[in-house]
């Protein structure tokens, strides 16, 4: 059953959230009261008060307060949507320290998919999905003739699926291997059948902890600037954070501020994904590592200062199943997706269910009493998916 609703939840946000009912634990404690005046009053936290979130606040208040700003904008509403995630290639010319991903070109289990290779990848999958996500390592030979193929075979075969590519590294690479700006990357591929850009690959955006983590990478600011290209050629992206690294909380505030600025010119973030570091014994010794309290926090504190990207996303790909239903009740409204196949975080160690339907998902999603919307890639369609429970699709869908 398709329902209607605005792009970025309700813009009367500020105003529902005036009106909610607010616990003591909240009230009572004056960091979480006064990021509640602040959002309430100007729509915005302010650094300092973002850094004392992370620092100094008891968890389930953080969260419990993340959920009232959620539902201001959402009600009990969870998006998801059902797609493919494919990796064309592990090959990459960059070794980041945290990647247990990338191979190089004479690795035994280095791999290389070509364009047919990758519309036969969607096939199966085909009937029921709408999105392809797909990343990879920076190839040594492809140029932008590969990707455009690529683009171009799966819209022939399969023109109803959204195609969300390529990682802001990627594009540079491209850009670099084959002798053209990143706009003109962006405008070809555009016209070759790319819908958007996921966020991957913004790790943090503070040079000094990229230059010990993924030297090579593109920097800050280019991140940044190719996010901005993107948006001005009216192509939406996502954005990430990677963390449980070696950052600090001052480089993590440092991050989701720099994204909210550029948010402020562009207004083409859809979705804010923070996921953390997956370790394993050969990577990154020194990192910090997130425990579950962490990563909830993070999500939560995400919600409250990027009071202008409308989606924060509980990657289950990433911290699991269990841990992203808890993120649902703390400041995520996007649980991401039904995935069908991955490799990335896979390759770091995670177990998450890569065969979970629809009807999982929304199964998982009503087990923290929350309302499943299937949407599209660029949230603007969303349908109460038939396998929701009856008696839900009759409750107010915003409360
Ligand atoms: S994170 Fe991306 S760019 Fe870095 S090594 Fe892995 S595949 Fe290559």
């Amino acid at each position: 059953m398709p329902v209607d609703l605005p792009l970025g939840g309700y813009d009367n946000w500020q105003s529902r959230l005036a009106s909610t009912p607010i616990s003591d634990n909240i009230l009572s404690n004056p960091i979480l009261n006064s990021a509640l005046s602040q959002l309430i009053n100007s729509g915005r936290i302010t650094k300092e008060t973002g850094f004392s979130l992370f620092d100094s606040t008891p968890l389930f208040s953080l969260m419990n307060l993340a959920n009232i700003v959620k539902e201001a904008r959402y009600g009990k509403l969870v998006f998801f949507n059902e797609n493919l995630h494919i990796n064309p290639t592990n090959i990459c010319v960059l070794a980041c320290r945290f990647c247990a991903f990338r191979k190089g070109v004479r690795n035994s289990d280095a791999y290389e998919l070509s364009a047919d290779d990758f519309v036969n990848r969607i096939e199966p999958f085909s009937p029921r999905i709408d999105e392809i996500h797909s990343v990879g390592g920076l190839h040594p030979t492809w140029r932008i003739e590969h990707y455009e193929q690529l683009y171009a075979n799966t819209k022939e075969k399969f023109p109803n699926i959204h195609i969300k590519s390529l990682s802001a590294v990627e594009i540079k690479h491209l850009a670099i291997r084959s002798n053209i700006s990143v706009s003109q990357v962006l405008q070809r591929l555009s016209a070759s059948g790319l819908d958007s850009i996921p966020g991957g690959g913004a790790e943090i955006l503070v040079d000094s902890i990229r230059d010990r983590l993924c030297r090579g990478k593109e920097s800050s600011q280019e991140y940044l600037d190719i996010h901005k290209q993107a948006h001005l050629l009216n192509i939406p992206t996502n954005c990430t954070m990677l963390f449980g690294t070696i950052e600090t909380i001052h480089d993590r505030i440092t991050h989701l501020t720099k994204l909210r600025d550029l948010q402020d010119v562009t207004g083409g973030f859809q979705c804010f994904v923070p996921y953390p570091f997956l370790a394993d014994n050969s990577r990154l010794p020194e990192a910090k590592l997130s425990t579950g309290n962490d990563i909830l926090r993070v999500i939560a504190v995400s919600r409250l200062m990027l009071d202008n990207i409308p989606h924060i996303k509980a990657y289950r790909m990433n911290i699991g199943d269990n841990l992203g239903q808890i993120a649902l009740l703390g400041g995520a409204d996007d649980i991401d997706g039904t995935v069908g196949h991955e490799e990335i975080m896979h390759s770091a160690g995670s177990n998450t269910s890569l065969s979970s339907s629809s009807q999982d998902l929304c199964k998982l999603i009503e087990q923290v009493d929350c309302i499943p919307v299937k949407r599209n890639s660029i949230y603007s369609k969303f349908e109460i998916s038939k396998y929701s429970t009856p008696e839900l699709i009759d409750l107010p869908l915003l409360v």
